[in-house]
């Protein structure tokens, strides 16, 4: 028995902590541990949900327009990316380009999944994804020897070097298209811009834009891309 007491002395220690000498201090025990479990109880006025409402409608109002603001940075720092790619490197592979021709004159109405077997991968991305290259960075931008310039996909007559003029914007400028059939156009509205889109008049590939700041007779300026030029010198 004496040993069995002894025994029984640890464990009074572990259990005294929850066991209160009265009644009151057995109720105060459970009302602290009461307290400490359930969370605090809140209410609000009709003034306060108002603000919290308004509160939670501007924040995600906030987070919606950061959200398309990063897609819309996105879009143009993927079109730097196409840009920046050096367009010495580039070949027109004619011999293995079916459509392309300096005689034919006939409307093109080809895929895109066609043409994407066919072009090189950065004249793809800019005539036929509508891509833009970097400013100073094409090989036509400051050039100007004399010769013609035709579409960079299927070798439609385009611009002939005496309209070709030093533009300050970085890309190679004409006032003038070589026939009404060379180069057709249409609206553009994309990046919050109104824009008149100028394509090839055969194929359909976008070349760049025509604006009405060119210099005399026309007052045009055709902006173009130098990834959808190709350039034949006179001989
Ligand atoms: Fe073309």
């Amino acid at each position: 028995m004496q040993m069995l007491l002894l025994r029984a002395v640890p464990y009074s220690v572990l259990i005294a902590p929850f066991v209160c000498p009265c009644k009151q201090q057995v109720c105060a025990s459970k009302q602290a541990i009461r307290k400490f479990k359930e969370p605090p109880k809140f209410t609000f006025s009709n003034q306060q949900t108002m603000k919290l409402t308004a509160f939670l409608f501007l924040s995600v109002l906030t987070v919606a327009t950061l959200q398309s603001s990063c897609q819309n940075k996105a879009h143009l720092s993927e079109n730097i990316d196409v840009a920046s790619t050096n367009t010495d490197s580039l070949t027109i592979e004619k011999s293995t380009n079916p459509y392309y021709s300096h005689t034919d004159t006939s409307t093109l109405y080809i895929s895109n999944a066609e043409w994407k077997k066919i072009l090189p991968p950065d004249v793809y991305a800019i005539m036929r994804e509508k891509e833009t290259e970097r400013s100073f960075t094409g090989k036509y931008w400051d050039f100007m020897g004399k010769g013609t310039y035709y579409c960079a996909s299927c070798g439609n007559k385009l611009f002939r070097s005496d309209a070709k003029f030093a533009s300050s914007c970085g890309w190679p400028s004409f006032f003038e298209q070589l026939n009404p059939q060379s180069v057709v156009y249409q609206p553009d509205n994309t990046y919050g811009m109104r824009r008149t889109e100028a394509l090839c008049g055969r194929c359909g590939g976008h070349l760049g834009h025509l604006f009405d700041d060119g210099p005399p007779p026309t007052g045009k300026r055709y902006c173009m891309n130098s990834i959808s030029l190709d350039f034949e010198p006179d001989k």
